[in-house]
């Protein structure tokens, strides 16, 4: 039977990125995917699945060698960030108020995922299972036993990176906490008149924000937050009145649109009760999913690998099983209360933005203005939502 230090579930972006930080570390590591990502080419229309990737996370894709394959395929980096809801309480936040040169990039995740498998699949520590499906987890006091649906393999630690559904977190029996949001998101990839690309801007209305994320050249990655219904009857339309209805209802910063592509998701709070049973850890998605308004998932989920590296680090540096459950559990502990932290301030936001009380709508346009005339307070929210 084969043995590993780590067998991390789940290749997407998190996982990937987890297998390669602690192979780093000169453990021998397994991934286990159930299917490839699609191989680049640039003539390829951009993925409709997208992320704002923070300054924080870029530093990470920076030091597994992946950001130069990214920034040689493609990337559009932005350097303001702009938030209103009416006219008058329009904040920017700007990348040189934080002396930085920009504030993130909007990168496919496809790509994201692909940059980090040609360095795993590079790795001499590194086997990549893929096709390759998790069957069961047998947890005793020293392994884990993983039976795959072509194999059976052992490892010290299992690492559930499998995304918000997780077999893996099923299987060790942790449950979890959250709920579907009344709202949808709906992405669309579009053509510009204009050319959108130092600024990521979004407008809040009662009924859930209009989000536009900058990509390379004349183009843009829209999202369209609504209730279910809405998102249901926008999907249904034909590009050209979809494109009608955007001109009609987004803030007039893009000039013409024409829609390239388009699709619905469901926005769904999820929380681990645990991000540790024994020798199984989750990371990622399959340890949180938050309401996406401000773009933080996979930012946490990096912080996820970050945290996960540093511990196991540390216990090997220290001569200490690293293993050893009692070990493991600072990753918990590290990582928990901020990802409670951050899901719950998205969830005010939400919430309040929400809100068609008069009363309410005033004080969150004062609440804006106010950040907007505090300089501190204003680079303290931008540094944090930076990852820095
Ligand atoms: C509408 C929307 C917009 C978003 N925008 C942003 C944004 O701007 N910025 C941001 O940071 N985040 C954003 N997010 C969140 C972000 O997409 C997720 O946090 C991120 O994709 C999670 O990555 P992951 O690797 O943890 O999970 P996943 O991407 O779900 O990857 C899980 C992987 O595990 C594999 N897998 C699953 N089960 C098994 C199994 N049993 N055996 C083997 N393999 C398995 C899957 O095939 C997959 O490859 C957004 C989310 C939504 C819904």
């Amino acid at each position: 039977m084969n043995q590993f230090d780590c067998v991390v579930v789940g290749g997407g972006m998190v996982g990937a990125a987890s297998a390669l930080s602690l192979a780093e570390l000169g453990l021998k590591v397994a991934i286990i995917e159930k299917s490839a990502p699609a191989i680049f080419s640039p003539e390829q229309d951009f993925d409709l699945r997208v992320s704002a990737i923070s300054l924080a996370s870029e530093q990470l894709l920076k030091q597994l060698g992946a950001w130069q394959q990214l920034k040689q395929w493609r990337m559009c980096a932005y350097k303001r960030l702009g938030v209103w809801e009416f006219e008058q309480s329009y904040t920017e936040f700007n990348a040189q108020d934080i002396n930085q040169t920009h504030l993130g990039h909007i990168v496919e995740n496809r790509l994201i995922q692909l940059a980090l498998w040609q360095k795993l699949q590079q790795h001499s520590n590194i086997t990549l299972l893929c096709p390759e499906t998790l069957i069961n987890i047998e947890q005793s006091p020293t392994d884990v036993k993983l039976t795959l649906s072509s194999e059976t393999i052992n490892a010290k630690v299992v690492i559930g990176a499998d995304g918000a559904n997780s077999f893996v977190r099923k299987l060790a029996n942790i449950g979890t906490t959250g709920w579907d949001y009344a709202q949808s998101a709906m992405l669309i990839n579009v053509q510009t008149e204009k050319p959108q690309q130092d600024i990521t801007w979004q407008q809040f209305y009662p009924t859930g924000p209009l989000a536009m994320l900058p990509m390379p050249g004349n183009f843009a990655s829209l999202v369209w937050y609504h209730d279910k219904d809405e998102i249901k009857r926008l999907s249904a339309l034909s590009n050209g009145n979809l494109a009608q209805e955007i001109l009609q209802n987004f803030p007039a910063r893009l000039g013409n649109v024409e829609v390239i592509n388009k699709a619905a998701f469901p926005l769904t709070r999820r929380h681990a009760n645990q991000y540790q049973k024994g020798r199984i850890l989750l990371i990622g998605d399959a340890a949180h999913t938050i309401n996406p308004m401000a773009g933080q998932g996979v930012n946490l989920g990096f912080k996820d690998v970050k945290a996960l590296q540093h511990v196991i680090a540390k216990a090997i540096g220290n001569g200490e099983s690293w293993h050893e459950p009692k070990v493991l559990a600072s990753y918990q502990q590290k990582r928990r209360t901020d990802n409670l932290l951050m899901m719950t301030t998205m969830d005010a936001l939400y919430l309040s933005f929400g809100h068609v009380s008069p009363l309410v709508k005033l004080a969150r346009n004062a609440g804006l203005m106010m950040v907007n005339t505090v300089p501190s307070l204003k680079n303290k929210a931008l540094a944090y939502a930076c990852g820095i």
